[in-house]
């Protein structure tokens, strides 16, 4: 049941409506967005419209500029179409066999649309019109589909005459799998029956389309083979390249430091959190753009790499198996990312199928026609096999990634609100499926069959339409929920157990000794200080604090007090909350005091001797006093909790010994200590509040226990480690801006139904589940990503589609009750080969991702690696097997979609998380980290950018703002240059050792490399390179949505040896460099064949 029902207190009526006062038109009708609005603020809407610039920086002046334009203008040239299902976006047909052998099978689709799109100049429609506008949006941005279009129909599938055949999933289903959503709402279950209507035709959307034949490519490698002519394509080499000298004149004068910590200029526009009702975006009005990852789409880079040998086999446990023949390997010719320049138009769906989304990683504009934007979910396959043993057999996961608030490109239209009134979103009253473009009507409109569960509703009468001749309602395409595959509903009473929580903001600060004298608690201070300003306006926007050491100490807020009171709790065992009434308030009411207290607070403390922490009881006691509505505990925490309910013991000394003597127990270290956290986590999610930790520590501080909370309760884990008061703070505010007023919603619960013959497995991410069907979420924002695995319970048919819904119920942070319904229709293969061809490479390596990390505690971390390498093995061994038509026993052959599924799995295997020489913290870390982490940013975690910057200023190409990443090898890294490497989270500053000094002055201020700080703070100075140097890292911060943890690194120094230990393609001792990987992974595949 959903968890609000649970509340035991009821809060009193918000000072305002909750109703959406106007729009109570005909079901359906758009509710005039703006009207329950606040006054058309500059504020952007939430989450329809691009929040704030996650990241400001100090208002120098030079700064200024280049900071200004945070979230780009109109994407440039917009100048590519995807193709239906062209294949692995970008690499142009037929190209992508580059392998010499013979490619044989490649049967690229033609590119679907005679000319480039116009659609950059469209306007997306706005919203907020009347009902009809909607479908004054040109239905394609390319024009109607051609004959071409329809000849390369996705995904080589079955003809599609059959989608207008009988619904897919007749039959009665399981009432297991599909029961009512959100312990939710009876009442629209029984719909009045409806009168009959006018109307013609009971067919449903498809059109017709011819059948192309799914064919299986392939990238063969050979082994021992002669030597193969050029690769056929002709993109220009991009790694590797020659790099220009890049020196600049002498002498730059230094632009006054930035100060920190980093408070932008006052924004205009700044907040992310938007009114709570949807705003037009006009198309590129200065957005924030989605992030994006790096590796952009699956090609070819020529590179060079050492000359290969016959690799030996460091630590496979198979190696003596089967060495046949000596094996050879062409470094320049193996499988490389690289990126894509241009901007790619993408509509989800054409001719009646879903159309292959473009690699996560490219910069993309979504056109929703009837599946949701890849962003908010996407799946390993683009097709979904009609069989369990079919995907059994290809070794792929079958998993959506759900990102249901993800940030949207600024081009993108917003995702439209539907409001039915009283009445509440027409649902299948069988399975609660909400309405969406899959759900047939039939007999004149009078019914309509559900394409989850197949049961034929009664269209109730308030929502009958007649059929035109394509068998759609005629009142389709002005529909947003009959047209589209995102839409969000507002929320009757029934989805109502109490009134939409106030948004709540609990600080909990640790002024301990420790944290006092590092300066975190100074730090922790201003932050909140500074951060105050962003949270979202109103008079439902409360704040409280609090700071603990072996005591907790509230504050009362009260305007009318002189002085803030402090109000101690010394019980850490079993905490209570002194006076409830005073502890929360209004923003509004208490602004002053709480900065004013804010400010006092590293000086009240200045000589705290106390160094223990009771970290579990302040947050018990956060917990309590907001407990009667819920909210957000943001906590501060410096040092490992020592005292009262919750406290831990140093485990780190132990683990250390037990890693380096090969301990079988050692991973049960990463495991929480005990349950004592997990319970009172459960609690919070209970009544609805999230917990995130921003830890600036200088030691161990158990992460693997203390991490269970905010998994828990929707937040995340924050680590500065070792904390610097020098260059830290910058980062700790700019991640708390970010996580206040990035698009976010509170006391959600989501759901994902499927057709049936498929049934949830799991959920994997930062939530509570409490139901097997249900994730309870007390928050949930643009940066978390859900991942829902499935499982056949029966067979799909083939010719039909497959559908997936998200369903997430949610508060927005100005107090509405909303329903997100996120839709994605897939089609059914039996055909091996169109699995692999639809495969996706980049949410299938996230799932491998995710997988991974989960069970780094469960198990021995060799198990742990030799399972992420054996998936690779498995399925790249299928393809060999039963779709490869390539028979020579010296080739590797890698399926086109997915062939840097090797590169990748290498580099998951060497990641902080499966490596035995990291911390135990840095380890719980990053698995905390991938738990929620999205698409997008999954590979890059572990095969991050490298960028030179000593040379910015000379390239030659111009065209982004960010240089063409190396490739991850030491032939890359000069010692006369300086690079950037980061992977979304950190950025290390490699300096090499023979730098020449006016690059140093140039970038860091200094003239040799005696002189570089150790804690590094990027300043600009006044000169064109250090200018650019910060355009790169602002533009990364951009995209990642992170600020990114700045280091510099040095050859000689472990700094440096972290640097190189992400050269993923070199060897590192006792793992394989990649050359030697692909012969183990083909040596593999060919012992697993005989
Ligand atoms: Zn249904």
């Amino acid at each position: 049941m959903a968890s609000p029902e649970q509340q035991p207190r009821q809060q009193p009526a918000p000072p305002f409506a909750a109703q959406n006062p106007t729009a109570q038109g005909p079901p359906g009708a758009l509710p005039a967005a703006r009207s329950g609005a606040p006054p058309p603020a500059a504020r952007p809407a939430f989450p329809g419209s691009p929040p704030a610039p996650p990241f400001v920086r100090a208002p120098t002046a030079t700064a200024a500029p280049s900071a200004a334009p945070p979230f780009g203008g109109p994407p440039g040239a917009v100048s590519q179409q995807r193709p239906p299902f062209g294949g692995p976006p970008g690499a142009a047909p037929q190209q992508a066999l580059p392998f010499g052998g013979s490619p044989g099978v490649a049967s690229r689709a033609p590119t679907p649309f005679g000319g480039p799109p116009s659609a950059a100049s469209q306007a997306p429609p706005l919203f907020g019109g009347s009902p009809g506008l909607a479908s004054q949006a040109p239905p394609t941005l390319g024009g109607p589909p051609t004959a071409t279009a329809q000849s390369s129909l996705p995904f080589g599938g079955p003809p599609v005459a059959a989608a207008s055949q009988a619904p897919p999933f007749g039959g009665p289903h399981g009432a297991a799998s599909h029961t009512p959503p959100f312990g939710g709402p009876t009442a629209v279950a029984s719909q009045p029956a409806p009168p009959m209507f006018g109307g013609s035709r009971p067919a449903f959307p498809g059109q017709p389309g011819p059948m192309t034949a799914a064919s299986p490519q392939s990238m063969p490698l050979n082994f021992g083979a002669p030597q193969q002519p050029p690769p056929p394509f002709t993109g220009q080499t991009q790694f590797g390249a020659p790099r220009p000298g890049g020196q600049l004149p002498f002498p730059a004068q230094s632009a006054p430091a930035q100060q920190l910590p980093f408070m932008g200029p006052p924004r205009a526009n700044a907040p992310a959190f938007g009114p709570p009702s949807w705003q037009t975006q006009g198309a590129g009005s200065g957005a924030m753009q989605p992030p994006m990852g790096m590796p952009g789409i699956p090609g070819m880079q020529q590179n060079t790499l050492g000359p290969p040998g016959t690799p030996t086999m460091p630590y496979s446990p198979h190696a003596g198996t089967q060495v046949s023949t000596p094996s050879k390997i062409d470094p320049t010719q193996i499988p490389r990312p690289m990126t894509e320049g241009s901007v790619i138009i993408y509509e989800t769906r054409q001719g009646g199928q879903a159309t292959i989304p473009p690699a996560a990683s490219s910069e993309f504009i979504v056109k929703d026609t009837g599946n949701c934007s890849p962003r908010l979910m996407r799946c390993t396959v683009n097709q979904i096999p009609c069989t369990g043993d079919l995907l059994t057999t290809s070794g792929m996961p079958l998993a959506l990634m759900v990102q249901p608030f993800a940030l949207p490109h600024p081009s993108e239209e917003p995702i439209q609100l539907v409001d039915f009134g009283e009445m509440g979103p027409i649902r299948c009253s069988r399975c609660k499926a909400y309405i969406n473009p899959f759900m047939k009507f039939v007999d004149q409109g009078r019914h309509f069959i559900c394409n989850l569960c197949g049961f034929r509703n009664d269209t109730p009468r308030e929502y009958m339409c007649n059929l035109g001749p394509d068998g759609r309602r005629r009142d389709a395409d002005d529909r947003p929920e009959l047209c589209r595959g995102t839409v969000e509903f507002v929320a009757t009473k029934e989805f109502l157990v109490r009134d939409p929580m106030p948004a709540v903001y609990f600080f909990l600060i640790d002024v301990s000794m420790n944290s006092i004298q590092t300066g975190a608690t100074a730090a922790a201070c201003s932050a909140i200080a500074q951060a105050i300003s962003d949270l979202p306006e109103g008079p439902r926007t409360m704040v409280g604090i609090a700071t603990f050491d072996s005591a907790i100490h509230f504050y009362s807020l009260k305007r009318a007090q002189q002085q803030p009171l402090m109000l101690i709790v010394p019980d850490v065992q079993d905490v209570y909350t002194p006076l409830q009434t005073d502890l929360i308030l209004p923003v509004s009411e208490c602004r002053e005091n709480l900065e004013q207290l804010l400010e006092s607070i590293p000086n009240m403390f200045e000589n705290n001797r106390v160094a223990d922490s009771a970290f579990g009881a302040a947050m018990k006691a956060g917990f309590l006093a907001i407990k009667s509505t819920g909210g957000k505990l943001l906590v501060f925490q410096s040092v490992l909790p020592s005292l009262g309910v919750g406290s831990l013991s140093a485990r780190e000394a132990e683990g250390r010994a037990n890693v380096t003597t090969g301990d079988k127990e050692a991973h049960k270290l990463l495991q929480p200590v005990d349950n004592t956290l997990k319970t009172m986590a459960l609690e919070f999610a209970e009544y609805q509040v999230c917990v995130d930790l921003f830890l600036t520590t200088q030691a161990y501080v158990d992460i693997a226990s203390i991490s269970v909370v905010p998994q828990t309760t929707g937040g995340r884990v924050y680590y500065y480690y070792p904390f610097s008061a020098l260059s830290d703070p910058a980062k700790l505010f700019n991640d708390l801006r970010w996580n206040i007023s990035r698009p976010q919603g509170f006391e959600a619960v989501m759901r994902v139904r499927c057709s049936q013959g498929l049934q949830v497995q799991d959920y994997f991410g930062n939530f509570c589940k409490r139901v097997p069907t249900d994730i309870d979420l007390p928050a949930i924002d643009s940066d978390k990503t859900v991942m829902v695995t499935f499982k056949h319970d029966d067979k799909l048919q083939e010719n039909t589609e497959c559908g997936f819904q998200c369903a997430l119920l949610y508060t927005t942070v100005y107090g509405q009750r909303r329903i997100r319904v996120i839709n994605l229709s897939l089609s059914c293969t039996s055909l091996l080969s169109s699995l692999f061809r639809y495969a996706d490479l980049e949410t299938q390596f996230a799932s491998f991702l995710k997988q991974a990390a989960n069970g780094i505690p469960a198990s021995p971390l060799p198990r742990t690696r030799d399972e992420a390498t054996n998936t690779c093995i498995n399925i790249l061994q299928s393809y060999r097997k039963h779709c490869a038509s390539v028979t020579s026993s010296g080739q590797l052959i890698l399926p086109e979609a997915l062939k840097l599924l090797p590169l990748y799995t290498l580099a998951l295997v060497k990641s902080v998380g499966l490596r035995t020489d990291g911390r135990l913290d840095e380890r719980s870390y990053w698995m905390s980290l991938v738990s929620s982490i999205s698409v997008v940013l999954a590979v890059p975690l572990v095969f991050p950018r490298l960028i030179p910057i000593h040379d910015l200023t000379t390239r030659a190409d111009d065209d982004s703002l960010i240089p063409s990443p190396l490739m991850l090898n030491s032939e890359n890294v000069q010692e006369d240059g300086v690079y950037l490497l980061e992977n979304g989270e950190d950025g290390l500053i490699y300096v090499g050792n023979m730098v020449n000094p006016a690059t140093l002055v140039q970038i860091f201020g200094v003239s040799s490399l005696a002189a570089l700080p150790v804690q590094l703070v990027l300043e600009q100075f006044d000169n064109e390179l250090s200018r650019k140097v910060n355009e790169v890292v602002n533009e990364i911060r951009r995209q990642r949505c992170s600020y990114l943890r700045l280091r510099l690194c040095r050859r000689g120094e472990p700094s440096g040896d972290f640097f190189r230990s992400f050269l993923i393609e070199d060897k590192a001792p006792g793992v394989f460099s990649y050359v030697e990987f692909l012969v183990h992974v083909h040596r593999q595949i060919q012992s697993k064949m005989t």
